[in-house]
């Protein structure tokens, strides 16, 4: 019972409590992962079959952490819990019960692009204005609905739906719906929610597969269970019904999905699903110094909405929490970079040991640069994934339509690819002909100078063929050997191996990289069945994570803070505080929307362990131009306490020239430029430092601006004394470009600035 050591009073009450209904909801970093380890361990250890065990897991990378933690405490024994992501674990399912459905065993997994593909194909053909229906908001409208277990009939019958979608001007989304419903189900193809939906729809039209499975999963356990949908619980709450084995985890201060349909509610249902209920507290953090889970307490105190909780640390007091001031997005990058190279050498660390989160993908491209700059080597998770890349793609495409041959985007994407005189025209009446004759696609190319007319049937016909003799290689050989048939036959490496540019050397060597995958794949000795077919099960669902698995690499970490989501690092960077950036301009319109902004921000300070760095950029590239940003207002909120500011940081000369002078003589005038400001030492939550960056002169009040002149000096009422260096516009539209002393430069509206003379 070694397992049981690490653990305190409550966690290991949590962990013996095995049987029935249990609930942890707690604050970040109170062990609740570890909790759900360790009793899986426990149940394990106990005599519990493996085998009747099911973790629900939010990301692959946990599930495989964890299962390694168990080995650790239990043995091999470990191997056959059921442990993946709802999404991993539900299409592994549904493989076995497919046919139920109506669908093929070796579906197809739709992946976002191929969605919008098909959707936008749709769109076409229905003539619609794509302003109004853009793909993307059609997609989320359809994934949503999926997610409410909303089918396309309903959708068309639910008044209250109709009524909405007509007022907005978009009343054929229920036609499109069912459209795209119609063509994925012809296609032999499922999208990521329909994994969910389908799975609930199979649990309950036959009950007793529903039954096998209840008796199959004795004991459930969902890990970050503020972040699960409708779907998600409704599947739980079936499996779970005869055992009731079930325990869920989460903290509702880190729900950070609502906007992809997770519904806190689950929570509060969870209570009025099982009034027997065991709820466990757990308050203790483990993870972070005190400083750390001080700080992301008083970040959290600013939401109204959320279930109270006491969470404290009794680790060291810890470092203060570092806000660093950039100039420019390149700048921040080039700091932040420092700092870790300096952090590294002074204090021994090592580059796993650091993680740099942000709020969106876009923010990584200056980051990455100010890292390879000083040769840190780094690893993004979660960005454009291997498996995303067009070449790799256009591989598995080839897989895929040999697996199943009714894959009309596969189809798409590689009948002239490389060119074989298939034409677009060729395409559409491929289509068309399945459509009138409803038929596939497939059965029309296997037969094409029946349905369509002359010239182009001849090579449609020789493709036809080619995509028959890879299926009898795949069905006869290993996934390696067929893998790299079609690779061959196809013609794709050899285009690929044709284009000799930088770019095409690297697209032939990430095949290679694939190709060494499937190898790796077809020589491992715990999978009975290693053809191409069963390889191709997981490929949608994996991340570039899964891909480059290898913990050891010393890397930093380079994310969304969204993937960082349960992860921890000894020292976190938080870049881009910047209003409109974190909290997003999306989230400004709605009290529960920064909310959730807000939530995010206090899942990314809880990431560090024991130091933690906050950053932001007074100007930042955006769309091609330079715009100027106000620090965010969740800076303002944090209690100036716990905080250190180091604006140290001096605008790179290459990112302005014609002020540098100028610059530099205010930095020299200003005595509190470079200095950080004392913290104050108020017993009481008080406003930040940020927010007391300027007490304006007694009496201030704005003056008349209309004369305004560049250089003259001004102050204004927030961001204090600053020279004016440009002016644009006409009145009463006029700009100008500041020079502040404490937050660098910006743009003001002359009309707007409180802004005084001096
Ligand atoms: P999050 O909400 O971020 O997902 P969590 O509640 O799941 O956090 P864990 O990741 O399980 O927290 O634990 C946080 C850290 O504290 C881990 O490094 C874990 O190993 C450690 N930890 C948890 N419980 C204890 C304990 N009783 N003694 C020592 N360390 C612990
Ligand atoms: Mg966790």
């Amino acid at each position: 019972m070694d397992y049981l050591k690490g653990l305190n009073p409550a966690q290991q009450a949590a962990v013996m409590q095995t049987e029935g209904p249990v609930m942890i909801i707690a604050g970040a970093g109170s062990g609740k992962t570890r909790v759900i380890t360790m009793r899986v361990a426990h149940l394990v250890a106990s005599g519990v079959d493996a085998f009747n065990i099911l973790v629900l897991t939010f990301t692959n990378k946990a599930a495989r952490e964890m299962r390694e933690r168990i080995m650790h405490a239990v043995g091999a024994e470990a191997k056959n819990v059921w442990m993946g992501t709802f999404h991993s674990v539900f299409a592994k399912i549904l493989r076995v019960e497919a046919d139920k459905l109506g669908y093929p065993n070796n579906f197809t997994i739709y992946d976002t692009d191929d969605s919008k593909s098909v959707l936008r194909a749709i769109l076409k053909e229905m003539n619609l204005d794509d302003k109004l229906y853009q793909p993307n908001f059609v997609y989320n409208r359809i994934s949503a609905a999926k997610n409410n277990l909303i089918s396309w009939q309903e959708y068309q019958q639910n008044d209250q739906i109709q009524a909405d979608d007509f007022s907005s001007g978009r009343g054929q989304l229920g036609k499109i719906y069912e459209t795209y419903a119609t063509r994925c189900y012809r296609a032999g193809a499922m999208d990521f929610d329909d994994l969910l939906f389908k799975t609930n729809e199979l649990l309950k039209r036959y009950p007793d597969v529903l039954y096998k499975y209840q008796n199959k999963f004795k004991y459930l356990m969902v890990d970050e269970y503020q972040d699960t949908n409708f779907s998600q619980y409704l599947i739980v709450k079936k499996l779970a019904a005869i055992n009731e084995n079930i325990c869920v985890v989460g903290d509702d201060a880190q729900s950070i999905y609502a906007f992809r349909g997770a519904n806190i509610q689950n929570i509060l249902n969870f209570e009025k699903d099982y009034p027997d209920l065991k709820i466990f507290k757990l308050e203790q953090n483990y993870r972070s110094t005190q400083n750390i889970v001080n700080v992301a307490n008083s970040i959290i105190a600013n939401n109204q909405e959320q279930l109270k909780k006491n969470v404290f640390s009794e680790k060291e007091e810890g470092d203060k929490i570092k806000v660093m001031r950039a100039f420019s997005d390149n700048e921040e990058g080039k700091i932040v970079a420092e700092g870790i190279l300096q952090e590294r050498s002074t204090k021994g660390m090592k580059w796993h040991d650091f993680a740099i989160l942000y709020r969106t993908n876009a923010q990584s491209r200056s980051m990455e640069e100010a890292l390879r700059k000083l040769n840190i080597p780094y690893k993004i998770y979660g960005g454009l994934s291997f498996y995303q890349r067009k070449e790799i793609k256009d591989l598995i495409a080839y897989f895929r339509l040999t697996i199943n041959p009714n894959d009309e985007e596969a189809m798409k994407r590689v009948i002239n690819y490389p060119k074989r005189g298939i034409g677009d025209t060729s395409v559409d009446r491929i289509i068309l002909a399945a459509d009138q004759n409803m038929i596939t696609p497939w059965e029309v190319i296997v037969n094409p100078s029946k349905y369509i007319d002359g010239r182009s049937s001849a090579q449609v016909s020789v493709f036809a063929t080619m995509i028959q003799a890879f299926a009898v290689i795949t069905k006869n050989q290993s996934a390696y050997d067929a893998a790299l048939h079609i690779a061959q036959h196809s013609g794709l490496l050899k285009d690929l191996y044709e284009d000799k540019s930088v770019e095409g050397l690297n697209r032939y060597e990430n095949i290679q990289e694939l190709l060494n995958g499937i190898k790796e794949f077809s020589e491992r000795e715990d999978i009975e069945d290693k053809s191409l077919a069963v390889f191709m099960q997981d490929v949608a669902l994996l991340t570039n994570d899964d891909k480059d698995n290898k913990p050891d690499a010393d890397t930093v970490s380079l994310m969304t803070i969204h993937s960082a989501k349960g992860l921890e690092f000894p020292h976190v960077f938080v870049v881009g505080l910047e209003e409109n950036l974190f909290p997003s301009q999306m989230s400004l319109n709605s009290r529960t929307d920064l909310e959730e902004e807000r939530r995010l921000f206090y899942v990314a300070v809880t990431r560090a362990e024991s130091k933690l760095t906050i950053s932001y950029a007074t100007s930042r590239f955006k769309f091609g131009t330079l715009i100027s940003c106000e620090p965010s207002r969740f800076l303002d909120e944090i209690d100036a306490r716990y905080l250190e500011l180091d604006f140290t940081a001096k605008p790179a000369p290459s990112s302005s020239s014609f002020f540098d002078d100028e610059r530099n003589a205010w930095s020299k005038r200003g005595d509190t430029f470079s200095k950080p400001r004392p913290a104050t030492t108020a017993p009481v939550k008080t406003t930040s430092i940020l927010a007391k960056a300027h007490v304006p002169s007694a009496g201030f009040a704005p003056s008349d601006t209309s004369n305004l002149q560049v250089g003259m000096e001004v102050e204004h009422e927030r961001f204090g004394f600053g020279k004016v260096i440009s002016l644009e516009g006409n009145k009463p539209d006029i700009k100008a470009t500041i020079f502040f002393k404490e937050i660098g430069q910006k743009q003001l509206l002359l009309k707007f600035a409180k802004l005084r003379i001096v």
